[in-house]
C-alpha cells in the first residue's frame, strides 16, 4: 500500500477517499479536514478563545491537540464525573496531556458542584444515567465558559457520532433536534456560548489513527454507564453498511447538513428563551431543566 500522496509506504488507508497515506500526508489530510470543517461553519478565528471539553478519550484529546498544532488559543475543561475508576483513569491521561504540553487546563468535580457523583446523582434524580450526566455537562461546559470568557467550546463529536445521532433522530422522526444538528450551534441567546464540533469530518477509525501516530496516551474504554445505549448499535450498524458501501456514512450526514437539515429548520417553530431564575442560563420555561434536576436530587443549586 503506496500513499497517494508521495509514494512511499501508507500507514493508513481510507477507502472512502479511495485513497491511503504515510504519517506525514495523514497528518496534512487530518489539519485540512479540520480547517475545512472550521472554515465551512465559521466555528471560530485565529485570536478567539477556546474551550475544549476533554474526557480522556481520543476524540477530544485529539480535537485539542489539533487545535494546539494548529496555533489556536485551546484551554481545555475536564469535567470529574465521579463514575469510579473510570473517572480516576480518564482523569490522569488529561492532566498527562496538558502537562505534556504546557496547556492550561480546568478541572470541575461533579461531587464538588452537587454533593454526588454520577450514578447516585442519576438515581436521585430518578433519570437514566447518560441523560442526568449530559445535562450536567451540558450546564458545566456552559456556566465555566462564561465564568472564563470563552467565544466558543469545543467538543470532540466525530462523523460516526453524528451519524449515528442522525439515525436515532430519523427512526424516531425528532424534528426538533433535526432541526438542530449541526457542526455549530450559535450562541442564539445571552448567557449561551457558542458550541462547535470541528472534528464532524472524520472518522472514529482516522481520529485513533491520528492518536495513535501522535503518540497521544487515551483511555479506550468506554463509560461504564454507557453499556447498551442505542448509540452503540446505530454505530455498529453504520458500520456494516460503510463496510457494504464505502463513503455512506459521510454521504448520509454531509448529504443530510445540505439537503436535509435546511427543510427541518425552517419548519421549526421559533420558542422564545429567557434567563433561568435560578442560574441565569438560556430556558423556555421559568427555571431550567438542570436547575429543576438539582431541586429534585436536594442538591445546593449553583447561582
Ligand atoms: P460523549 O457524550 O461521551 O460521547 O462525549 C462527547 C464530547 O463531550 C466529547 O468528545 C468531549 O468533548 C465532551 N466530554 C465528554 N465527557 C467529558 C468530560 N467528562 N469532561 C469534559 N468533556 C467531556
Ligand atoms: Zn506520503
Ligand atoms: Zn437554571
Amino acid at each position: 500500500m503506496k500513499c497517494t500522496k508521495c509514494g512511499g509506504k501508507a500507514v493508513v488507508p481510507i477507502k472512502r477517499h479511495n485513497a491511503a497515506f504515510c504519517a506525514e500526508h495523514f497528518f496534512e489530510y487530518f489539519e485540512n479536514q479540520v480547517e475545512r470543517a472550521i472554515k465551512e461553519h465559521r466555528m471560530f478565528r485565529r485570536g478567539d478563545k477556546i474551550l475544549v471539553a476533554v474526557s480522556g478519550g481520543k476524540d477530544s484529546l485529539a480535537v485539542w491537540d489539533v487545535l494546539l498544532r494548529m496555533g489556536y488559543e485551546a484551554h481545555g475543561l475536564y469535567i470529574d464525573l465521579g463514575i469510579g475508576e473510570y473517572s480516576q483513569r480518564s482523569k490522569e491521561k488529561v492532566l498527562k496531556f496538558a502537562e505534556q504540553r504546557g496547556a492550561t487546563l480546568r478541572v470541575v468535580s461533579i461531587e464538588e458542584e452537587f454533593g454526588l457523583g454520577t450514578p447516585e446523582f442519576a438515581r436521585k434524580a430518578g433519570r437514566p444515567a447518560c441523560s442526568a450526566c449530559g445535562l450536567n455537562k451540558r450546564y458545566l461546559f456552559n456556566r465555566e465558559a462564561l465564568r472564563g470568557g470563552y467565544d466558543v467550546i469545543v467538543t470532540g463529536h466525530n462523523l460516526d457520532d453524528e451519524a449515528a445521532t442522525l439515525l436515532g433522530n430519523i427512526l424516531n422522526w425528532n424534528v426538533g433536534y433535526l432541526a438542530r444538528q449541526s457542526p455549530v450551534l450559535e450562541a442564539t441567546a445571552p448567557n449561551l456560548v457558542k458550541k462547535a464540533k470541528p472534528l464532524y469530518r472524520l472518522t472514529e477509525r482516522e481520529i485513533a489513527s491520528y492518536c495513535v501516530l501522535r503518540g497521544i496516551d487515551y483511555i479506550v474504554e468506554e463509560c461504564p454507564m454507557a453499556k447498551g445505549a442505542k448509540s452503540i448499535e446505530y454505530k455498529y450498524l453504520l458500520n456494516q453498511l460503510e463496510e457494504l458501501s464505502p463513503g455512506a456514512k459521510a454521504r448520509f450526514f454531509f448529504g443530510f447538513l445540505e439537503k436535509g437539515r435546511p427543510h427541518f429548520e425552517a419548519e421549526q417553530e421559533k420558542v422564545e428563551v429567557r434567563p433561568c431564575q435560578v442560574c441565569g442560563q438560556p430556558t423556555t420555561a421559568e427555571v431550567c431543566a438542570h436547575c429543576r434536576m438539582l431541586q429534585r436530587v436536594g442538591a445546593a443549586a449553583a447561582p
